[in-house]
């Protein structure tokens, strides 16, 4: 993106912590008990993800979501999609989520028994079908049974199809921009032009940093590194605070197996980032300080699917690598009228169905294993790292 180099930053000296093989098992055991800390049992939030479209303007290397440019523009009918099941391997429905598939997941939302909700779009791009972005949180906000309720989207988006006069349209509604971003040119080779030019692509993205910094609507950068960039999270947090993002989130890409030393190179980085973050907090805030998310691969949210089927969201975002899960990952349908509070599964049960459908795929298995190992040792980390510069009691090891 930005021609000009990134000024390096440089981190206090330290001693970067290490956790062993038994310390991370053990923390991993942790979170599969504990379950989910933002959706669940314990959690007052309930959040409902949606899959707007399968359509994309960018191929990224490391995305796992099955894209598809078939159909983008034709509304599904929502309901259960006979193909997807139909064969060996499960494949996606085709289509746009429609209007009143929007309507019937933001109705299913309003059920939930808890005091926060959050609506998550994703895809693919959302913002390819815009009119279905403002339509539904529009929807939302105005719903009879919201009940006061606090309520905050989320918007995934690659930026390319924002502008200033799309942002002034959702500049009044409660939703913050998660803007994924791969920083400078080198970090943005996992960027793939597919409907428009990479470095057309590219442009777009850095313009939309500067119409976000103007337009009031909150955003943070969402910077996904793969194992061949493990090793560039200084890079992605010196870029963000070069061009002036206001939030940075940094996280690992999945369905992909790490070497040994790439997981260190990122861990490292990571505590690399949080040492000079708190030396030197600059304008921006750093998300990772609060990190409390899911090991990704079993994430703990759901998502409504184009054809209306529910998912642990897994299901979807890891479709390219691991479409068997599909089958065991599935809820049910906006058909069938569950409760929203409870239906998904807990993180424990997500691990078992995981095991079980993917016993005859050793490599595959021995992947997503080493996926949430990462995130526990991501998450041991960061306590520790907190503990030790005395920002909360974290855990020490
Ligand atoms: S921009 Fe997002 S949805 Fe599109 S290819 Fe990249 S990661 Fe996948």
């Amino acid at each position: 993106m930005t021609v000009s180099p990134t000024p390096r930053l440089v981190p206090p000296p330290f001693e970067p912590i290490r956790p062993t093989d038994a310390q991370v098992d053990t923390r991993l055991r942790q979170i599969l008990k504990r379950d989910s800390a933002v959706v669940g049992e314990m959690a007052s939030l309930d959040r409902l993800m949606l899959m707007l479209t399968r359509s994309c303007d960018l191929r990224c290397s490391y995305c796992m979501v099955d894209l598809t440019e078939d159909a983008f523009g034709t509304d599904h009918p929502g309901h259960p999609d006979d193909r997807v099941f139909g064969g060996p391997v499960p494949v996606p429905p085709l289509g746009d989520m429609g209007e009143d598939t929007l309507r019937r997941c933001i109705d299913w939302l309003m059920t939930s028994t808890r005091d926060k909700l959050e609506v998550q779009m994703f895809g693919g791009e959302p913002a390819r079908r815009w009119e279905h972005v403002v339509g539904v949180m529009r929807y939302a906000v105005g719903h009879p049974q919201r009940r006061g309720r606090e309520l905050m989207f989320l918007f995934t988006t690659n930026g390319v199809q924002l502008s200033p006069e799309r942002l002034a349209e959702i500049a009044d509604l409660p939703v913050m921009i998660q803007f994924s971003l791969d920083g400078d040119l080198q970090g943005s080779r996992f960027r793939r032009g597919h409907l428009l030019d990479v470095s057309a692509a590219l442009e777009a993205m850095q313009d939309a940093v500067g119409w976000l910094n103007d337009s009031g609507v909150r955003w943070f950068m969402n910077a996904t590194l793969p194992p061949s960039a493990g090793g560039e999270v200084m890079d992605r947090y010196a870029w963000a605070r070069s061009v002036g993002v206001p939030a940075l989130q940094v996280n690992y890409a999945t369905g992909m197996m790490w070497k040994p030393p790439q997981v260190t190179s990122f861990l490292d980085g990571v505590q690399e980032m949080l040492h000079h973050h708190d030396a030197d907090p600059g304008e921006m805030l750093l998300f990772n300080w609060n990190n409390q998310a899911d090991p990704v691969p079993l994430c703990g949210d759901i998502i409504v699917d184009v054809d209306g089927r529910i998912y642990q969201v897994g299901a979807l975002f890891h479709e390219r690598r691991f479409p068997v899960l599909k089958r065991s990952y599935e809820l049910g349908s906006l058909d069938d009228a569950l409760p929203f509070t409870g239906t998904r599964l807990s993180l424990l049960e997500l691990w078992a169905r995981t095991k079980q459908e993917l016993a005859a795929d050793r490599k595959g298995l021995e992947t997503f294993l080493q996926n949430i190992r990462l995130g526990a040792a991501f998450d041991l980390v960061t306590r520790a790292t907190k503990a030790r510069l005395g920002r909360d009691p974290g855990d020490r090891f």
